[in-house]
């Protein structure tokens, strides 16, 4: 428990630095990135190959900013009851094209009469969206990712399982810890921030993998009960 509340304490530190910094390196990449796109189109073909690359460094800055922006929101900012079923209606709208794109199979299974929970519809939004993304992107084409919400207990358990890449047994308590990624173009953020989001939520999250075979993940979020 000793080391959760250092972690704890660490994350906290993370937001604030983050909140702060985040806005500061925005403005100065806006006005980079413009001034490249401008060398770009003027630059003869080794230019243009150099620009391109720095513009998709550029890039990456922006997103891992992006994602910690999103770890620095305010705790709290915006509970109220928030009805799941709505919420995963509007998700599935959003990764749809993304999964047609990668030629994976998306399913959804809602039970009816789930509890409404108490939480930040956008960052639970946010948080299902990466794990998700996580789920299409470690499935090759021809994937299935099989999505079902239903009530346990006094929480709503939502399982993500998809049948893709998997996990590494070495590496599954890596997952979560801050730049750990295996991808090209990854942030290693995505998780991190989902599982404070989760836990500010007052839930548990909980991986199961096997090299080769998919991944399960799964939510539990307290219904009811006031974060
Ligand atoms: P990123 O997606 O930017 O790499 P994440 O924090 O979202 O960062 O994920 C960290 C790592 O966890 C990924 O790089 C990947 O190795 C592993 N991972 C997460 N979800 C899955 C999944 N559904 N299947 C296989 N690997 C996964
Ligand atoms: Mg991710």
């Amino acid at each position: 428990t000793e080391e959760l509340l250092r972690n704890s304490d660490k994350l906290a530190i993370i937001g604030q630095l983050a909140a702060s910094i985040a806005h500061e390196i925005r403005n100065p990449l806006t006005s980079l990135k413009g001034f490249l796109q401008f060398f770009y189109s003027n630059g003869d073909e080794l230019s243009r190959n150099y620009y391109e690359l720095m513009l998709s460094e550029v890039e990456r800055i922006n997103l891992i900013v992006s994602e910690f922006l999103l770890l620095a929101k305010p705790q709290s900012s915006n509970f109220k009851e928030t009805e799941i079923n709505e919420l995963f209606n509007h998700l599935l709208a959003l990764v749809d094209s993304q999964a047609i794109m990668e030629n994976v199979e998306l399913s959804l299974e809602i039970d009816e009469e789930i509890p409404k929970i108490y939480g930040d519809s956008n960052q639970l939004k946010q948080v299902f969206l990466n794990y998700i993304k996580n789920a299409i992107e470690a499935c090759s084409t021809g994937g299935q990712i099989d999505i079902s919400v239903s009530t346990k207990l006094d929480m709503v358990e939502i399982k993500i399982k998809d049948n893709g890449s998997g996990i590494k047994e070495d590496h599954l308590n890596k997952i979560g810890t801050p730049f750990f990624t295996t991808k090209e173009k990854g942030t290693g953020l995505g998780l991190m921030i989902s599982e404070r989001i989760i836990s500010n939520h007052k839930g548990t999250v909980r991986f199961e993998s096997k090299e080769g075979l998919g991944t399960t993940v799964t939510i539990h979020i307290p219904y009811q009960k006031k974060a």
